[in-house]
């Protein structure tokens, strides 16, 4: 087939914490376009990696690429400006805030508590406006995100996160503690914006969901990959098995 285009990719990324090597020497390529799934036994680095890639924490070692640009160990707001958005496994969102508020404050910060009358900020309402209706929570806009289900504040999460038009997208753990209607939703959501272009790099528990959803899938044990292939490939790897069963 074509070469693969490369999206994300990491060389020798590591990161201990005291005595612990959450990551350790992990070389990993996502591939550009696609759906990519990071998958492993709990513990093996997976939000470590997540989180050294975004900027939240410096890597001790190693490079981190993004298109072929260096964004080793650069701010998160300076990673989120290439192009790159992402979700946290405890949804992070403003629970006295309004849906709408969230949203907002998800692409500029410094509208909080501002009166919103320029057309940039209408701009903005609309597109706030359409990205709710696409994960279909527009209904519940004037509402507190506290009083929302917490499938529906993942939904929420994940438009505030669209609101900056990333090109890649990672997610953590989109599935967790969500309804099976709702992760029916969140799957077809990550189809369709793929199907328009987006990248995703999806770390998630949900085998069912991983296998389905994904073009090409990345394991790791204890801070590094240990195998990668497409889902039909990496369900049969005796190396996989064996991480999840520790035998
Ligand atoms: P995963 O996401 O695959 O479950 P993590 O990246 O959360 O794995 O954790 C990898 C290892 O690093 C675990 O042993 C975990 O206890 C440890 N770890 C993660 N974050 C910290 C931290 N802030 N301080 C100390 N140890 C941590």
């Amino acid at each position: 087939g074509a070469p693969t285009e490369v999206n994300l990719a990491t060389e020798g990324l590591s990161k201990a914490f005291g005595g612990v090597r959450a990551v350790d020497g992990a070389t990993v390529r996502f591939h550009h376009g696609k759906v990519n799934a990071l998958i492993g036994p709990n513990g093996s680095g997976k939000t470590t990696f997540f989180n050294c890639v975004t900027g939240m924490i410096q890597p001790d070692a190693g490079s981190v690429s993004y298109r072929g640009t260096d964004i080793t160990r650069k701010a998160p707001h300076r990673i989120a400006r290439t192009g790159i958005g992402r979700s946290f496994q405890l949804c992070r969102i403003f629970p006295r805030m309004t849906v709408l508020e969230n949203m907002l404050v998800a692409v500029r910060p410094g509208s909080l508590g501002r009166q919103l009358r320029s057309s940039r900020d209408r701009d903005d309402i609309e597109r706030a406006r359409s990205l709710l209706s696409r994960v279909g929570i527009d209904h519940l806009e004037r509402a507190e995100a506290r009083d929302l289900s917490y499938g529906q504040q993942k939904l929420l999460e994940l438009a505030g996160v669209l609101m900056a038009d990333p090109e890649t997208i990672m997610l953590d753990e989109p599935a967790g503690g969500v309804n099976p209607a709702l992760i029916d939703r969140i799957a077809s959501l990550v189809r369709s914006l793929n199907a328009e272009g987006k990248t995703f790099i999806v770390v998630e528990h949900n085998m069912d969901l991983v296998m389905s959803l994904s073009d090409h899938v990345v394991v790791f044990d204890r801070g590094r990959q240990i195998c990668e292939g497409p889902p039909s490939v990496v369900q049969n790897d005796p190396r996989v098995l064996e991480a999840y069963l520790g035998v």
